[in-house]
């Protein structure tokens, strides 16, 4: 409950006051409900930056398919202000979740009107210390943010890709990014991490400070704390570097085994990142490859996709970009809100019979009316950094308002269809792209015994319990 430990003496006091005190903290009405007495009585311990809201508006998310439903929203101003939060919440026996970009799509949250949401969105800065190579990315920047900051003062920093993102929501579950070819996983980059845990302590973990928590942050971070703010490697390039080549090709359906083919053999440098997608296109569904090159204008990049070209699109586009527009390309993937029930499967190999199979489930499920949004995708990056890495990470995106049982059953189908042709030994899902009705081996594969141990010493009451939780 939420006021559990408020006594009915104060629960009638605030009930009667209104919301009069502390109005630049609550958005509307008087103080009749428990997410009112809530704001009463931590908005005077935060600071003034801070605010609440009832509503998930101020905080929307990317899919709303099984999305958290809080009863109060408090949007934070500064570190401690989560600090302060977390707290509060433990002493009123509270339920809590923190949300960065709120893309996060598993089915594992379970945040109730009765629950607080920490909207982390305040916390957006990144810095740099002088020679640019390292930046304090706080826990609420998204993507964007920090591509921006970055280009600004001449470095590159590990992202994801799409612009949307919470950059250390996805860095904390791995951190695929265009970059990874060239410096690894983003969750690899990391140098320190300043982190609110599930007792309420706000600690500075490194590898020397805290090893083993320093361990199951990087990879299983929202099981473990609420980072505030991450310290991370920075790579300073010249601005002449600080672009990529990005093209994206069209080819017809007939093409799909010779573009299956072509993806799945390329040679991918270190420079490189690729794209395979189904998607629909002025109502057609169309097979599309999109990728980079990252460097210089003079770059490889046309003869790295030379065996893609090979195949012959039937629309080309590439152009040299900055490195801060690299991603707009995916901003269509951004939108937020209405129903995208996702599946993903780690892949070590592209069978083109599988896409074949793949793609006429697509066909008859996109003919159904309001799965038009719906997107089929693959993610290939070098894994030379990385060689524990899958090569290819698949994702399956759809957006459905209306038929959502049929569209959770082309996800499973089309996931089984992934997992048959594989190319590894055992079913294996990067946590970013589960789902949570995977068996937990398959997110967490040979680190779930120590993960489970480490959980029963760093969060023994399960206070991080809403993602894929431990
Ligand atoms: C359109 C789209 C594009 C994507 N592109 C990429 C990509 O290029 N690379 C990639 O690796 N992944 C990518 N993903 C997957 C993405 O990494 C995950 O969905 C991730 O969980 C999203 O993080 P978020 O902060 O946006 O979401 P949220 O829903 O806000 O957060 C997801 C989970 O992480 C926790 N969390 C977030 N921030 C913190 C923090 N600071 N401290 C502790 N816990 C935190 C939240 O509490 C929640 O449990 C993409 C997803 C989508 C929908």
């Amino acid at each position: 409950m939420f006021f559990n430990n408020l006594t009915i003496l104060q629960l009638g006091l605030l009930l009667l006051q209104g919301s009069t005190t502390f109005a630049k903290h609550i958005s509307s009405q008087t103080c009749n409900n428990c997410s009112c007495v809530i704001a009463e009585t931590l908005g005077p311990k935060l600071s003034a930056g801070a605010s609440f809201a009832y509503s998930t508006v101020a905080a929307p998310r990317w899919s709303e398919f099984d999305a958290p439903d809080p009863g109060l929203v408090v949007n934070v101003a500064t570190e401690s202000d989560v600090l302060i939060t977390v707290q509060y919440c433990n002493e009123n026996n509270i339920t809590f979740l923190a949300q960065n970009g709120g893309h996060g799509w598993g089915q594992t949250f379970h945040l109730g009107l009765e629950g607080l949401l920490i909207n982390l969105s305040g916390l957006n800065s990144t810095t740099f210390n002088a020679d640019k190579t390292e930046a304090t990315i706080q826990g609420g920047a998204l993507v964007r943010s920090v591509v921006d900051a970055a280009y600004s003062n001449g470095a590159q920093i590990p992202t994801g890709n799409c612009n949307c993102v919470g950059a250390l929501g996805a860095i904390l579950g791995g951190g695929f990014g265009r970059l990874m070819g060239l410096y690894g996983l983003g969750v690899d980059n990391l140098l320190s991490l300043n982190v609110v845990t599930a007792n309420g302590s706000q600690l500075t973990v490194t590898p020397e400070t805290e090893a083993e928590l320093w361990w199951a942050l990087r990879g299983t971070g929202p099981n473990f704390g609420i980072v505030t703010s991450a310290t991370i490697t920075s790579y300073p390039v010249t601005t002449a570097e600080n672009g990529a080549w990005a093209a994206s090709f069209i080819f017809t359906e007939d093409q799909i085994e010779d573009v299956v083919e072509a993806v799945g053999a390329l040679d991918l440098l270190p420079e490189m990142a690729v794209f395979l997608y189904y998607a629909v296109s002025d109502g057609t569904p169309v097979v599309l490859v999109s990728g980079s090159y990252a460097g210089a204008n003079n770059s490889d990049g046309p003869n790295a996709f030379a065996s893609i070209t090979a195949v012959g699109p039937v629309v080309e586009q590439a152009a040299w970009e900055p490195f801060n527009e690299v991603n707009a390309g995916g901003d269509s993937f951004c939108a937020k809100g209405g129903y995208k029930p996702a599946y993903g499967a780690g892949l070590a190999e592209l069978v083109p019979a599988t896409w074949r199979s793949i793609w006429n489930e697509f066909v008859d499920f996109v003919a159904i009316n309001g799965t038009s949004a719906s997107t089929v995708m693959v993610d290939c990056y070098p894994m030379e950094k990385d060689p524990d890495s899958t090569r290819f990470l698949f994702v399956l995106s759809l957006e459905i308002y209306y038929q959502l049982q049929c569209c959770i059953s082309f996800g499973k189908s089309v996931r089984s269809l992934w997992y048959e042709t594989s190319g590894i030994a055992t079913n294996a899902t990067y946590i970013n792209y589960a789902v949570g009705d995977e068996p937990y081996s398959v997110v967490y594969g040979d680190n779930l015994a120590t993960l489970e141990s480490l959980k029963s010493v760093w969060d023994p009451s399960r206070k991080f319990d809403q993602f894929f939780p431990l």
